[in-house]
C-alpha cells in the first residue's frame, strides 16, 4: 500500500494524469492534482478522489511551461514522495512549417518541466529516505513519427534525463523511471485526429485504424487505468531495483 505517501502528478485534471492520480489514490496515496487552470471543476476533481478513496487530495494550479511555477508546485505540495511528470501537449506539423512558439511550448511543458520538478523534489525525497519518480514519456521517446519533431525531441530528452537522475540517485532509496505509452485515447489524442485526417486525407475511423493503431500491433488503445497501474507498480517494493529504465505500455509498438 502507498498509505502515508504523497504523490504529485503534473497535468492531472484530464487523461492519463487523472487516471494515474486515481490509481495512486486507490493504492492509498494522498494526491496532488495539477494543471495551469484554476477552475471550480479542477478542485472538484480532487474532492471527488478524496471521497472515493478516503485519501487526502488537493488541486494546485501551476503552469508547467514556467520553471518557477514547476518548482512552486513542489514547494506548495509540502511533501512529494512520488513525483509523476505527466503534463504534456502535442503539435503536428512538418519541421519547415513548425511554429516556433509551439516548439518552445512543447519543449518547456513536455521536457523542461521534468528538470524543474525533479530538481525541486529530490531534496525532500532524500530527507524522507524514500522516493519514486515516474516520468510519462512516450513510444515517441524511443522511436519517431513524421510531423512530431518537437514532441519526439522532448520525449527522447525525458528518457535521457530519466537515466541521468537514476544514476545520480542510484545508491539511494529513490528510483527514477519513464513509462512509454503507445496510443491512449485521451483528449490529447482526440485533438490530433482532425490534423491527421487532413494530412493523410482520410476519415476519422481510417485515421484511428490505419495511422494510429497501425503502429500498435495489439490494435487496441492502452487505457489510463493501465498507465495508472503501471505507475503503482513502479512505486511498489517489487520495483525497488528498477531504475533508469523505460517501461513500454504500447501494445507491441516498439517491438516492431
Ligand atoms: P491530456 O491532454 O488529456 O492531458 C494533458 C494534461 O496536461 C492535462 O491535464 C492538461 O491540463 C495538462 N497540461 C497541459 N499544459 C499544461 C501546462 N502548461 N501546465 C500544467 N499542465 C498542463 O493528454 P494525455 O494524453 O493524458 O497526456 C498526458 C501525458 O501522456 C503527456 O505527457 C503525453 O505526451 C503523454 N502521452 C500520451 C499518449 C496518448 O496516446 N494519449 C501517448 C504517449 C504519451
Amino acid at each position: 500500500s502507498l498509505q502515508g505517501k504523497t504523490a504529485v502528478i503534473t497535468g492531472s485534471n484530464s487523461g492519463i494524469g487523472l487516471g494515474v492520480a486515481r490509481e495512486l489514490a486507490r493504492a492509498g496515496a494522498d494526491v496532488v492534482l495539477n494543471s495551469f487552470t484554476d477552475r471550480e471543476e479542477d478542485h472538484a476533481l480532487a474532492a471527488e478522489i478524496a471521497r472515493e478513496f478516503s485519501v487526502n487530495a488537493q488541486y494546485i494550479q501551476a503552469d508547467m511551461s514556467n520553471g518557477a511555477d514547476c518548482r512552486a508546485l513542489i514547494e506548495k505540495a509540502g511533501v512529494c514522495d512520488i513525483l509523476v511528470n505527466n503534463a504534456g501537449i502535442q503539435h503536428v506539423a512538418p519541421i519547415d512549417a513548425f511554429p516556433q512558439d509551439k516548439w518552445d511550448a512543447i519543449i518547456a511543458i513536455n521536457m523542461n518541466s521534468n528538470f524543474h520538478t525533479m530538481a525541486a523534489a529530490l531534496p525532500g525525497m532524500r530527507a524522507a529516505g524514500w522516493g519514486r519518480i515516474v516520468n510519462i514519456a512516450s513510444a515517441h521517446g524511443l522511436t519517431a513519427s513524421p510531423f512530431k519533431a518537437a514532441y519526439v525531441a522532448a520525449k527522447h530528452g525525458v528518457v535521457g534525463m530519466t537515466k541521468t537522475v537514476a544514476l545520480e540517485t542510484a545508491e539511494e532509496p529513490i528510483t527514477c523511471n519513464a513509462i512509454c505509452p503507445g496510443y491512449v485515447l485521451t483528449p490529447l489524442v482526440e485533438a490530433q485526429i482532425p490534423d491527421t485526417m487532413e494530412k493523410y486525407n482520410m476519415g476519422r475511423d481510417e485515421v484511428i485504424k490505419k495511422v494510429m493503431l497501425e503502429r500498435q500491433p495489439s490494435r487496441e488503445f492502452a487505457t489510463v487505468e493501465q498507465l495508472g497501474g503501471t505507475t503503482v507498480f513502479l512505486c511498489s517494493d517489487a520495483a525497488a531495483q528498477i531504475t533508469g529504465t523505460t517501461l513500454s505500455v504500447d501494445g507491441g509498438w516498439t517491438a516492431l
